[in-house]
């Protein structure tokens, strides 16, 4: 006996967004969130979103247009600020317009749409644990917030979207071809404020900034995203490599000594830490009656953190290869398939690409960082290439080449054409991503040694 047709657990971007498609499209959905109706899409995060994301889901599933009152702000471009903090690049193009969300109104927009379209919600209600059938995903097992009383639901497709702690995923049995756990130096973690600054007024609030600081935050970075002229939110996040310092501590040193509006008048409006994985998807996303999406299925973008955009399209490829499914009666491994290649095409090759390339950002010196700033041997309109398109242009070598002979950094330009190469080797390796389960296990051998030589590059 079923009681839905999927039970999506988690409410937030990727789990709203894949209710909402499937409920479009007619099907029983059941989303299901821990957090009070109220409070869901509240959420540790940086709220930028570019636009091209929301383009993208609008021709896909119709996601309609984002309403003005959920928007902080308008992003007109990117600052990335070397470490010296002497010089800096503006990164502008199609790929770094976008919004400052409210975050918390953004999701409860989300929500709204997928309950608008049919979806049931249920919030203030813990998803515990996944239910078996003959070894088989058949449903979840839910608690409401606070009590003890337990309730067991059936579905045909039980979808874990619970963020990064991918509480579901780590529950399948060990037969199961998805990675159960993801590994610690995979996962960002971070800490940020949102503050009004009545003392201290932004003078391009349209500008978000990046700071790189390798000895501070290696791996990631310190971020100072405007939400207007009075308004910001301020955080850093770094790689959880072996003796990580915990962000909070940066933050409270760091970057309270950096940042000239950190010494103003503060009003904070809120404060926390969170995670993210970074690193290329779940190999496979789906197993019988059972898939993930969004941070569960590590569906972030590895150089910048963001994952808002891209846990949406996966929300939205999820909700239509599951829709297909359950309309040709086939909810296993193999009728839920489509959706691996799909979101791969999509947004996971790069993710894939730019996974060797922030090896590459963790083995540069701040040093290697000043020069390159300093000489534009790497321009904005590079490094937007390479995050829009995930290749890195090997032209970017020949610059290096120029500008470096005679100066004694002849080795960090071969790394970075072995890396540029390492990219492109990653990028064909996607490009024949298995058309059924049964290729799984042969592709994925072939990523171990790129990886390995990523690490090292
Ligand atoms: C500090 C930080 C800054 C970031 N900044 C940006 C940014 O500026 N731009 C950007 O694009 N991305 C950013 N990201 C990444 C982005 O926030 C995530 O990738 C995105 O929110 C993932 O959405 P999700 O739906 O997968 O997970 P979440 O948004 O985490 O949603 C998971 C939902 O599941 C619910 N849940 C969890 N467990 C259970 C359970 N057992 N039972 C019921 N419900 C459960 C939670 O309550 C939550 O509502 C940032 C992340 C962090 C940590």
């Amino acid at each position: 006996m079923r009681d839905y047709d999927v039970v999506v657990a988690g409410a937030g971007t990727a789990g709203a967004v894949t209710a909402y498609t499937l409920a479009k499209r007619g099907h029983q959905v059941l989303l299901v969130d821990r957090k009070q109706k109220e409070r869901i899409g509240d959420k540790t995060c940086g709220d930028a979103l570019g636009s091209h994301h929301l383009r993208e889901l609008k021709e896909l599933i119709g996601l309609p247009d984002v309403p003005r009152s959920i928007v902080e702000y308008d992003v007109k471009g990117i600052d990335l600020i070397a470490p010296d903090r002497r010089y800096r690049m503006r990164m502008a193009g199609p790929t770094t317009t976008g919004y400052s969300f409210n975050r918390l109104k953004m999701g409860q927009w989300l929500v709204g749409l997928a309950e608008a379209a049919g979806a049931t919600l249920m919030p203030s209600t813990r998803v515990k644990r996944l239910l078996f059938d003959n070894h088989t995903v058949s449903g979840v097992r839910v608690t409401p917030e606070g009590s003890e009383e337990e309730k067991d639901i059936h579905a045909r497709v039980v979808v874990d979207a619970t963020g990064a702690s991918g509480m579901l995923r780590r529950q399948l049995p060990e037969e199961t071809p998805i990675e159960r756990v993801v590994a610690k130096e995979d996962i960002m973690v971070a800490w940020r404020d949102v503050y009004e600054t009545p003392d201290y007024t932004f003078e391009t609030p349209e500008i978000l900034e990046i700071y790189w600081e390798q000895e501070q935050t290696l791996g990631g970075y310190t971020w100072v995203f405007p939400q207007g002229p009075n308004r910001v939110n301020v955080g850093c996040g770094l790689m959880t490599l072996p003796n990580h310092r915990q962000p909070k501590d940066i933050f409270n040193s760091f970057i309270k000594e950096t940042w000239d509006f950190m010494k103003t008048r503060l009003v904070t409006i809120d404060s926390g830490g969170g995670i993210a994985p970074v690193r290329r998807p779940i190999d496979t996303m789906v197993d019988d009656n059972f898939m993930l999406v969004g941070d569960s299925a590590c569906q972030v973008n590895p150089v910048h953190g963001g994952g808002i955009g891209s846990s949406m399209l996966g929300g939205a490829h999820a909700g239509i290869t599951a829709s297909e499914a359950l309309e040709a009666n086939d909810t296993s491994i193999s009728g839920l398939w489509p959706y691996n290649p799909r979101y791969m095409q999509s947004y996971g090759t790069k993710q894939a690409s730019l996974d060797i390339f922030r090896w590459f950002l963790v083995n540069v010196t701040n040093e290697d960082i000043n020069f390159a700033f300093k000489k534009e041997i790497i321009k904005g309109s590079d490094l937007l290439a390479v995050s829009t398109t995930g290749k890195m242009d090997l032209a970017m070598g020949d610059k290096f080449k120029r500008l470096v002979s005679g100066v004694g950094r002849i080795p960090l330009l071969m790394r970075v054409n072995r890396v540029a190469h390492l990219m492109e080797d990653i990028k064909q390796v996607y490009a024949e991503y298995p058309s059924s389960p049964k290729g799984l296990a042969d592709w994925r051998r072939r990523l171990d040694p790129i990886y390995a030589a990523a690490k090292k590059a």
